[in-house]
């Protein structure tokens, strides 16, 4: 049975990103995969047997909480140092980082990703396109955040901005460590890139998913993709 980890939604569910969950277990189905979506509270320890762990968008008090929360135990961390995956979006990622500043505090990231994030001096939100080595078709999606995020020489990025924003900083957006993954897309990304959900579940049952026809998804990523500016 493969374990999707749906983290504090009550906290990182600001933007939607709950659908990434859905989605894969959605997906993973359609190969007949067993899935199930595991809710995690942020009053609940996160299981250490997740195979994918999803982290979503949130304001920052919510993020902070949620950020708290997590450092108790470090479970993420060891999970993904044992593989499992993980995908992080906007505050979500921002969590994963080494360090969070906001205009009025300073705190430590959970140090998976190698980047920090600080305050910007306006709010980054509209239609994002990204360029990933990962997938042959651009990426779409949504962002709404103010912070930016700049990559440590050991954080390699999610993909190159076409449009948008992205980390705001050396346009690129996002960051990737092995099975971890973060971005700024919201939207929700999976739901938009049907290729990003395959590329997840692929990694994490750890082998070439079989092509399916899942003509109405792929007909909104491609409508989506004509749209990129
Ligand atoms: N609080 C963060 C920011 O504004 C994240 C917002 C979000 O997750 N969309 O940068």
């Amino acid at each position: 049975m493969l374990e999707i980890i749906r983290i504090h939604n009550e906290l990182l569910g600001t933007y939607g990103d709950r659908g990434n969950a859905d989605v894969l277990k959605y997906r993973a189905a359609l190969r007949k995969i067993p899935a199930r979506v595991t809710e995690i509270s942020y009053l609940d320890p996160v299981p250490k047997s997740g195979d994918i762990y999803l982290l979503g968008g949130a304001e920052d008090a919510a993020q902070i909480l949620s950020l708290t929360a997590l450092r108790k135990g470090s479970v993420l961390s060891r999970a993904a140092n044992k593989g499992a995956v993980v995908l992080a979006i906007c505050a979500g990622f921002q969590i994963l980082g080494s360090r969070y500043v906001t205009r009025d505090e300073e705190i430590a990231g959970l140090g998976l990703l190698d980047v920090e994030t600080t305050p910007g001096d306006r709010r980054l939100v509209g239609d994002i396109a990204v360029a990933s080595k990962l997938f042959d078709q651009p990426l779409t999606g949504f962002e709404n955040h103010s912070s930016v995020t700049t990559l440590g020489a050991d954080a390699l990025p999610f993909g190159k901005v076409l449009q948008g924003n992205g980390n705001g900083v050396a346009g690129v957006d996002g960051a990737i460590d092995k099975n971890v993954f973060g971005t700024y897309l919201h939207g929700p990304v999976l739901a938009r890139n049907p290729e990003f959900a395959d590329l997840l579940l692929e990694r994490a049952v750890g082998s070439t998913l079989s092509a399916v026809n899942d003509e109405l998804a792929m007909r909104y990523a491609m409508w989506r993709r004509a749209l990129i500016k």
